[in-house]
């Protein structure tokens, strides 16, 4: 999946830039209107995350632009509450709006239901989640292997409630430390590598078959894969 990041704050096109391709999006930058539209009728984008305030063509020129030839998803950020802004920009074609300041997990989250759309989604209310032989009960705040509990700290079984929840899916650091340490990503890398060692000591060491896996320069996933 390739995204396009139109947005002229260099700090924060980087920081995007950076956590989308731990996400395992290829992602190119564009740090103004002009170039951005440039690289957006050029390449067949799977999304663009376009900034509504930018210098030269601003966020609506550039989406009027492109609608006019391409129907890519358009994720606009604006920092601007205004509704008739958010009536503008959804007129002119933008799929869905975010407002700054954002997390990046909103961000990424976002993302994922507009390369989505169309497909179903699972169910959020189910209380007990399963996983081959790991049940994890949310209202006892309980997680069994083959029947055996696994004794885990709180932040050990909120970081377990977030794998399964996304099972299949590899999440990347910044997004672990966003939903369950509350953190930025630079703070927190080791953080998380040490939770992760932690949780799999007592979820996949005493057992024969793994279920947490690592993804090299990626992140970790939470899935039974055939052995
Ligand atoms: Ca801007």
């Amino acid at each position: 999946m390739r995204l396009l990041v139109i947005e002229d704050e260099f700090k924060l096109a980087a920081y995007l830039c950076k956590g989308l391709t731990e996400e395992g999006f290829v992602v190119d930058v564009a740090h103004n209107g002009v170039d951005g539209l440039h690289l957006a009728m050029e390449c067949d984008y799977d999304l663009v995350v376009l900034d509504a305030m930018l210098p030269g063509i601003d966020g609506l020129g550039v989406l009027a632009a492109l609608r006019q030839s391409k129907q890519t998803p358009v994720l606009m950020l604006t920092a601007r509450v205004r509704v008739e802004d958010k009536v503008k920009g959804l007129q002119s074609g933008a799929d869905d709006y975010l407002v700054k300041p954002f997390a990046f997990s909103e961000l990424a989250a976002r993302i994922q239901v507009l390369l989505r759309r169309g497909r179903p989604r699972p169910a959020d209310s189910a209380t007990v989640l399963c996983l081959a032989d790991l049940e994890v009960d949310l209202l006892r705040r309980k997680a069994t292997r083959a029947g055996r509990r696994l004794e885990l700290t709180a932040k050990e079984f909120n970081l377990l409630v977030l794998l399964l929840r996304r099972q299949g899916e590899v999440l990347s650091r910044t997004e672990i430390a966003e939903q369950v340490w509350d953190m930025n990503f630079d703070s927190a890398t080791n953080v998380i590598d040490v939770a992760i060692r932690r949780l799999r000591g007592k979820l996949d060491a005493p057992f024969e078959r793994a279920l947490l896996h690592t993804v090299r320069g990626i992140g970790y996933v939470l899935e039974a894969r055939d052995e």
